[in-house]
């Protein structure tokens, strides 16, 4: 007889826990926590951080084990505090989609991962999400309940199916009533044959590259009815909030029954969450978003995608400077599922992706053509202005701001019932108030820019910094009473043209305007309703609105963006004007007649002629010339090193030391040196940055990774010297 051996007390485990860490602090992997069982990678746990309780990921240690964390002794290591039993893990492509992210954004793994929950579920502990969990669960319930009753009314069968009851997959989801093919429009012929190539590639990125009105949306609608019935969950991804009421409303009447949640920063926590969470858990089937949804994790994925593509939303302008397009693209390979780009004007990068190797591109992505819009209706006709021959205005007085003939082409419009949007990209009443006497100008103080003069509420502002005055009574120099507005604004242009068109109702959308929530939505909805003839509006209006009766769509001041010295100011200056025109002659019967106006000084400019003939191909073609001559993307990989500083010299000695401290890692890369930034002093603050660039991604990567530590460092020196931040900004959108 053997007396049963005691078991030897099991040792605890290791678990590796990435949590959100700032970036000074040099921890850019995962820290080792204690707990008696092994825990699966992707869960969530709350674990004890310096004598906060934080909520952290479970990672892969082997993936992510910080090598410049010390080697803690068992003895001396936390334990996890509690872990959220109740929610599935985060899926294994959520956690490699996060970690590719961080490595190539340069951010640490912690500041990601944390960055794309919601910011609710960091608040909460086990309890209180077990809470939230339940009542989600009963609201999905009563939802089911409500939808099989009321399709009992209507004599739907097999309704059971139709709303997904749980958190498992729901395979072979039943077909909703409206997915019955005979409620759906028929497809044009472009569009058949775009679904067609679809259905014949294997999941890849496709551009979809089709003209404003030409059925874009009902192509996505198309693939998600497929990919939903496959009992997978579609990703829908728009660059503004604005725009996603419209699709989500379109979407829902499409898949009713299904489930539709929207993710963006203009929800509440609290629906934030819940939302998130119905797509984690499997709940929500279509999952409409901004940027940020990019990273919505989700347990059967089937198809993700970006409508235009190329709007400048989808790169996040702070913090960890991601692209949610490329990073779509890069999912989409991740978990083997077609991403769909759609844009009439795509970016550079994606045109050379599309554009076969016979041509000169890559041929990574399948590239779909829909050149004709819905209903055979033409785009406007494009009517170059030369401003150099419009007669010039006499001594002291003012430029008028619109010119003759096309203040005439407004007016016939009017004077139809029609409506017309007038574009200027610049809101206020004026850019700068300025002393006739001394040359005073409203300068910000605290930022290298002007002031803009609000005449609503009589006020200087800053649009870099915020900073706020009442307009002062008399030049704050020479105290001269007359200081003049000097500039237009969309603000000036609304009431000037209401001089100009006496009994023309004259709105005006933007930025200022549509401050207030709801207040966009009311503009719109006076503008559909017919309420407002004339529509002065900046790149706000521009963007997605399916406006009915507008038949002239005028541009007033776009020169500018020729000579920026952003060499992206070309590419968004096209993409803006043709998107503004899309806007005009929407429906058939008025297409015909509707024009695009453009006042400039320069109507040759290859640009204007490629805009006169609708032709991106060729406006693509001279850029991508260009930009291969100049060694700038796509041809080219671009880094900034960026930083802030108490003086502009601060700035530039940390950069100076920065590219120097790096030069010898830096084969294959070019460092410019350091410039100040085109508004180099924000709220007090200056800043710099040095660019750098390779023909070869992975040794611009390379470079950077090894550079991020050596920086770290030297960033700690020179914050005795007055420096304030520093960033890496991979990809940047303007230089
Ligand atoms: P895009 O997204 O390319 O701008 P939309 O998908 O919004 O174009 O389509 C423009 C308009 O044409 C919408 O009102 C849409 O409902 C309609 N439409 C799209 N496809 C068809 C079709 N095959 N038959 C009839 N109308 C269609
Ligand atoms: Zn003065
Ligand atoms: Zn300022």
């Amino acid at each position: 007889m053997h007396a049963p051996v005691p078991t030897a007390p099991e040792a605890p485990c290791r678990v590796g826990v990435v949590v959100e860490a700032p970036q000074h602090s040099g921890l850019w992997g995962a820290l080792d926590y204690l707990h008696p069982q092994a825990l699966p990678a992707g869960a969530l746990v709350r674990v004890p951080l310096g004598r906060r309780v934080v909520t952290g990921v479970v990672w892969d240690r082997a993936e992510s084990a910080d090598e410049g964390a010390a080697q803690l002794t068992p003895e001396s290591l936390k334990a996890v505090i509690e872990t959220f039993d109740a929610l599935p893990p985060l899926p294994p492509s959520w956690r490699k989609l996060v970690a590719f992210a961080a490595s190539y954004y340069q951010r640490s793994l912690g500041e990601m991962a944390l960055m794309v929950l919601p910011p609710e579920l960091r608040q909460l502990d086990q309890v209180q999400l077990q809470r939230r969990l339940k009542r989600l669960d009963k609201a999905v319930a009563a939802e089911l309940a409500e939808a099989i009753k009321s399709a009992r009314h209507a004599g739907v069968e097999g309704v059971a199916s139709v709303v997904s009851p749980s958190a498992e997959p729901c395979e072979g989801a039943g077909q909703t009533a409206a997915a019955d093919p005979s409620a759906l429009p028929e497809l044009s012929a472009q569009q058949a044959e775009a679904l067609a190539r679809l259905a014949a590639s294997p999941p890849q990125p496709s551009l979809l590259w089709g003209s404003t009105g030409s059925g874009k949306t009902e192509v996505y609608l198309r693939e998600a009815q497929r990919v939903l019935d496959a009992g997978r969950q579609v990703l829908m991804m728009v660059p503004e909030i604005n725009l996603t009421p419209q699709l989500e409303a379109r979407v829902a009447a499409r898949f009713a029954g299904r489930r539709i949640v929207s993710l963006h920063s203009g929800l509440t926590p609290a629906q934030r969450l819940r939302n998130w969470l119905m797509a984690l858990r499997g709940q929500a089937d279509v999952v409409l978003g901004t940027r940020l949804s990019v990273f919505t994790p989700l347990p059967r994925p089937g198809l993700i995608v970006v409508d235009e593509e190329h709007d400048p939303s989808y790169k996040q302008q702070d913090g960890a400077r991601y692209s949610a397009r490329d990073l779509a693209v890069y999912r989409g390979r991740l978990e083997g599922v077609p991403v769909l780009l759609g844009s009439a004007t795509p970016s550079l990068e994606t045109w050379f992706n599309a554009l076969p190797t016979s041509e000169g591109g890559t041929g990574r992505y399948l590239r779909l053509a829909m050149p004709e819009r819905i209903g055979g209706g033409a785009m406007p006709k494009v009517r170059l202005l030369d401003m150099s021959r419009a007669p010039k205005p006499g001594r002291g007085e003012s430029a008028p701001p619109l010119s003759a003939p096309l203040l005439a082409a407004i007016t016939e419009r009017v004077e139809r019932g029609e409506q017309s949007l007038v574009l200027l990209n610049r809101r206020g009443y004026a850019p700068v108030l300025q002393c006739g006497d001394c040359g005073w100008q409203s300068g910000c103080p605290h930022c290298s820019a002007w002031r803009v003069f609000h005449k609503v509420d009589r006020t200087l502002r800053c649009h870099h910094c915020g900073f706020t005055e009442r307009v002062p009574r008399a030049c704050p120099d020479c105290g001269n009473q007359d200081i003049q507005p000097v500039g237009r604004g969309t603000e000036r242009l609304e009431e000037q043209l209401a001089e100009a068109l006496p009994g023309a109702r004259v709105g005006r959308i933007d930025a200022d305007v549509t401050k207030h929530k709801g207040a966009l939505e009311e503009q719109l909805a006076s503008v559909h309703a017919g309420d407002v003839d004339v529509l002065v509006g900046t790149q706000m209006v521009a963007k997605g609105h399916d406006f009915r009766r507008i038949t002239l769509v005028a541009a007033v001041n776009p020169d500018a963006a020729l000579f920026a010295s952003d060499f992206r100011a070309a590419e968004r200056q096209f993409a803006l004007l043709l998107q503004a025109a899309g806007r005009a002659g929407r429906d058939a019967d008025v297409a015909g007649h509707s024009e695009m106006w453009v006042q400039t000084w320069h109507p040759l400019h290859p640009l204007y002629q490629a805009l006169r003939d609708y032709d991106y191909e060729a406006f693509a073609t001279r850029q991508l010339q260009e930009r291969q001559s100049a060694c700038l993307p796509p041809y080219a990989s671009l880094a900034l090193l960026r930083a802030e500083a108490k003086t502009q010299d601060a700035a530039g000695d940390f950069l100076r030391a920065a590219a120097e401290a790096v030069a010898h890692l830096a084969s294959g890369v070019t460092l410019y040196p350091p410039v100040p930034t085109p508004v180099q002093r924000v709220a007090d603050i200056e800043r710099a940055q040095m660019m750098m660039e390779s023909p070869q991604r992975p040794a611009l990567q390379r470079l950077l990774t090894e550079a991020q530590p050596i920086w770290l460092a030297l960033a700690q020196q020179h914050r005795r010297s007055g420096l304030v931040r520093w960033a890496v900004d991979v990809d940047p959108l303007s230089i």
